[in-house]
């Protein structure tokens, strides 16, 4: 396993922690829960956005295992929440294994606990933008068979790249190293054109230095060849919203007809695509 832990600072804001602050976890300092709460009160539909997003993915997880790929790489994975990418793909594919990775040291600390005992996780500590390294690591080289489907996961974490970082650059990479009926899932917020979404931007910028909102064509750029499946690159909560025999109901989105769209939900898009 990687030795690179890295320090946990209690007195600076996190990305991983403020996020799961919004979900209502319980891995997170003072420090994170004043950007939430300004979240929370600037701009109420945070929380809705967290979730609308962790339940697309949810809802992914399960579609692509169902699919017959058994191997994930999830990229700015966050802190554990309710449900995680290798419970949901046990749900539905015997022996998925699965490699987390973030670069934030608390969910490092917090994957090795949850995984102690489960030899098909691993968590892995690294940046997304030094793909190359992920893709050769340890952790990497002992689970996932790149001659067999791999799902890679980039859920709400390219939008903390900003261009110069070349986050279509990253994905480009994955896309290169999969074989084909590999899958790619994307989250991404994306620019609104509103006040609301101007100032969330803004926002997140301000605190964590990044955050980019994407156009609809850039977020469709992002994941250049690949087959784009259905139901295309749509707000994460139209994404899939059904609620198949046996799903659990609190992982369902919602339908346009069930009610109007907020602009929080039109704030966070999601897709899957697959490698031809
Ligand atoms: N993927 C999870 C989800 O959708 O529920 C968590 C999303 S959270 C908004 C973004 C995560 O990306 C955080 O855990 C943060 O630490 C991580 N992150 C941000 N920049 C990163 C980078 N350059 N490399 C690796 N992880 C990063």
């Amino acid at each position: 396993m990687n030795d690179d832990v890295g320090v946990v600072d209690p007195g600076t804001p996190s990305i991983a922690r403020v996020y799961d602050y919004l979900l209502g976890g319980k891995d997170n300092y003072p420090v994170d829960q004043e950007i939430g709460d300004h979240f929370k009160v600037d701009l109420p539909g945070s929380v809705a956005i967290a979730f609308g997003n962790r339940q697309a993915l949810v809802r992914a997880v399960r579609d692509i295992a169902r699919s017959g790929v058994e191997q994930f790489i999830d990229l700015g994975s966050g802190l554990p929440t309710a449900d995680n990418v290798h419970q949901i793909a046990a749900r539905y594919t015997d022996g998925a294994k699965v490699v987390y990775v973030d670069s934030d040291p608390v969910v490092l600390a917090h994957g090795r606990a949850l995984l102690v005992a489960d030899e098909n996780t691993t968590v892995l500590r690294a940046d997304v933008r030094e793909p190359e390294r992920i893709r050769h690591s340890d952790e990497v080289n002992r689970l996932i068979d790149f001659s067999r489907p791999v799902a890679v996961v980039f859920s709400a974490i390219l939008h903390h790249l900003n261009d110069d970082e070349d986050p279509g650059g990253v994905v480009s990479y994955w896309c290169d190293q999969i074989p084909s009926g590999s899958q790619v899932f994307i989250s991404h917020f994306r620019s609104g054109g509103n006040a609301e979404t101007e100032a969330a931007e803004q926002k997140l910028q301000s605190t964590f230095g990044r955050g980019r909102w994407r156009t609809d064509d850039e977020i469709r750029a992002l994941f250049g060849d690949l087959e784009i499946l259905e139901p295309g690159i749509v707000p994460a909560v139209l994404w899939r919203p059904d609620m198949p025999d046996g799903s659990d109901p609190s992982i369902r989105g919602i339908g346009a007809a069930e009610r109007e769209l907020t602009v929080w939900d039109r704030l966070i898009s999601a897709g899957l695509g697959r490698k031809r």
